[in-house]
């Protein structure tokens, strides 16, 4: 095992320390190979970047604001900023990644675009850039998950794509995954598969995190103006798969002084079997093509992860986040359901910002440490609530 000299970049095999790497069927090897071989060229060209930095300012809103929050500040006894993802085009930090992909996906010359969906979110996110781009998009989904999201089912197909239901197992995202590796198997030469986070085999984690590095980039500079200094002490981030925290955390990763804070969903609790606090529960595993953390039963199988927001309901996390969590450079917390909904109402009372579900887990977060009065923190808001109201509703 060779030892990576930086957080942020995986080793020539995909690995972040112990996790990471391709575990793919042998007939995906071409595709897999192809996408290893020249992400990083692609990304790397000036058009390439020209193209991506013109549509993340003028078609999704970037830079997103860095808000310093001053009532929020006053309460929790420190400098608390939010980094505004909520703010992007269609109301998350998705959208960052799939630009990215459709752009690279074009370049490698595919005619057709699939991804796998849970909630719906990257779903969208995914159906919004093959229509910007006139590309056909293939959306897979749990059946229960179609019943369960319907107004994202609702956008996607607006947007033109179609949506392809998932009818084995639990019906869920882990049925929705393997159907989409299967069209990709058949599909191989025409067809590019996005995934939504920094997970999936080698280069998927590297690549995602480097679409999503653009949000930890404008932070440095807005702090610098803000504050006279580019470092923050901490970073705050919900953990899915891992994408906004990867963003968030980025250009942070090798700055020792930075202390990097993720937060998982706990669910019901971390013991009451409904939860999907990864780090606290997982152990080495090899989900949708990486080894990594995941929840799993002492043989092996998945277990069925729970949480209040539909994007944090993950039985896995990123392989850089596994790194980060074993080598102990990021510091793993975990809220449960109804911590999170009170850290939304906060947020609504205190700033007059509605959050996502998953955004207000990194919110707790804030009740969980105790700051210095000089501290900078920063929180990513990963997306806004509008797509939580029912949820809500049944709480107010
Ligand atoms: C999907 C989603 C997440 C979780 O995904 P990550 O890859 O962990 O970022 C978090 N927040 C919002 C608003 C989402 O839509």
């Amino acid at each position: 095992m060779t030892e990576t000299k930086t957080y942020k970049q995986p080793d020539e095999q995909g690995y972040y320390g112990n996790f990471g790497g391709a575990f793919i069927p042998e007939m995906l090897y071409p595709n897999v190979k192809e996408l290893q071989d020249r992400y990083l060229s692609i990304m790397q060209e000036e058009e390439f970047q020209r193209e991506f930095r013109h549509l993340l300012k003028d078609y999704v809103g970037r830079p997103t604001p860095l808000y310093k929050a001053q009532r929020l500040s006053d309460r929790y006894k420190a400098h608390v900023f939010l980094k505004r993802e909520d703010l992007c085009h269609t109301g998350a930090h998705k959208i960052n990644n799939t630009i990215g992909q459709i752009l690279l996906a074009q370049r490698l010359g595919k005619k057709r675009i699939i991804a796998e969906t849970g909630a719906g979110q990257h779903g969208v996110a995914t159906a919004t850039v093959c229509a910007l781009k006139g590309i056909e998009c293939v959306v897979y989904m749990g059946e229960k998950d179609m019943e369960r999201q319907a107004p994202n089912v609702a956008r996607m197909k607006m947007l033109g794509a179609t949506v392809v239901p998932a009818v084995s197992g639990s019906k869920t995202l882990k049925d929705a995954t393997n159907e989409a590796i299967r069209d990709w198997i058949n599909n191989p030469v025409d067809t590019h598969y996005i995934i939504g986070s920094v997970v999936g085999p080698h280069p998927y984690p590297d690549m995602v995190a480097r679409f999503q590095s653009v949000i930890s980039e404008e932070i440095k500079t807005q702090l610098l103006e803000q504050t006279g200094k580019e470092n923050p002490d901490y970073v705050l981030a919900c953990v899915g798969g891992g994408s906004n925290a990867a963003g968030a955390f980025y250009h942070f990763l090798d700055e020792e002084s930075v202390k990097l804070v993720a937060v998982e969903a706990a669910g019901c609790g971390i013991s009451s079997g409904m939860s999907a606090a990864t780090t606290q529960l997982g152990k080495p595993g090899i989900l949708h093509g990486s080894k990594s953390l995941l929840m799993q039963t002492d043989d092996g199988q998945v277990i069925e992860p729970h949480s209040i927001s539909a994007g944090l309901d993950y039985p896995g996390i990123g392989p850089l986040h596994a790194h980060l969590y074993e080598s102990g450079r990021g510091i793993f917390l975990s809220a449960t359901d109804k911590k999170a909904l009170a850290a939304a109402f906060e947020l609504c009372k205190l700033e007059g910002i509605i959050p996502a579900l998953e955004s207000a887990h990194a919110l707790h977060a804030l009740k969980m440490i105790n700051f210095r009065r000089e501290d900078v923190v920063v929180v990513c808001l990963s997306g806004r609530g509008d797509k939580d109201l029912e949820t809500y509703m049944k709480h107010l």
